[in-house]
């Protein structure tokens, strides 16, 4: 493994333009399980059912079901030390930005200044009558008051939160800048990802397809490993602190 950390270290410090990828990994320590790790969200929940598009326009209530078990979760994550590391990098100028798939807003928290949400944020909603917006503040206030939907305090339409659910588009805007970052990196790290979900999954090929180099930090191989230059196994909160220090240890 101190092998691993020391290439890795290597790699960020000849790269010029570095770019993190994460998913729902880097925030497992932080408390907020994964999707697809035995015991994550999906084998309680099936997607299809609770977070579609169209079965949240058929009966909203079904995805506030899921959302009332998730919600203490995400309002009492703190950052871990995997997303401090990726501040740092930045500080050190080798982290031009986080796109993540993550929608728990931990990233920016922890002070990472240039993030992108690909699947959206759970920080606020908007109705889809008027799409007033509103704080997930606001949104808790109204459905501790309010029935088993959160409705809009104007016309009593249904609030949606501005998380992507499957079978809807990704922001045309934030994807064209994740992807023009990507093809211009010449790093990415790609962390806690299991790179099942599309368009996200197809970033580090952009990079790669531009000459650039990819690391994946993961607790598990997944089926994309071939793909990277370097494969750095075990826990993110505890393997990338190791890679900033091996970095500042390097640079003196
Ligand atoms: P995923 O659940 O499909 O995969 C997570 C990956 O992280 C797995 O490969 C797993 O082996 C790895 N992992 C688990 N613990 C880790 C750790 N401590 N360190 C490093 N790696 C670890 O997640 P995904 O690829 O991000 O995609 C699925 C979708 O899940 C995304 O659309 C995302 O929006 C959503 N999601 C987000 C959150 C969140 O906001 N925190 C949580 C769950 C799911």
């Amino acid at each position: 493994m101190m092998e691993e950390i020391r290439r890795c270290a290597e790699m960020i410090l000849d790269a010029k333009k570095v770019v993190a990828l994460t998913g729902a990994g880097i925030s497992v320590e932080s408390g907020i399980p994964d999707f697809r790790s035995p015991g994550g969200l999906w084998t309680r929940y099936d997607p299809i059912l609770y977070a579609s598009l169209e079965s949240f326009m058929r009966n909203p209530e079904r995805f506030y079901e899921m959302a009332r078990e998730l919600s203490p979760t995400l309002e009492h994550a703190e950052p871990n030390p995997a997303h401090y590391a990726l501040v740092d990098l930045e500080k050190m100028g080798k982290c031009d930005a986080v796109i993540t798939q993550n929608i728990d807003y931990l990233h920016q928290r922890a002070g990472s200044s240039l993030v992108l949400e690909l699947h959206g944020t759970y920080s606020s909603g908007h109705c889809l009558k008027c799409n007033k917006m509103y704080t997930i503040e606001e949104i808790k206030v109204i459905s501790e008051n309010n029935t088993r939907v959160p409705l809009c305090q104007i016309d009593q339409g249904v609030i949606k939160p501005d998380v992507i659910f499957f079978g809807e588009p990704l922001d045309s805007g934030v994807l064209g800048r994740a992807a023009g970052l990507a093809s211009n990196a010449d790093l990415m790290l790609v962390i806690g990802c299991s790179l099942e979900v599309y368009p996200a999954a197809s970033l580090p090929l952009y990079t790669r397809k531009n000459g650039g180099r990819l690391i994946f930090f993961n607790t598990t191989t997944t089926v994309h490993d071939r793909l990277a230059d370097l494969v750095c196994l075990g826990k993110a909160g505890e393997v990338l602190p190791q890679v900033v220090k091996a970095c500042k240890e390097m640079v003196g």
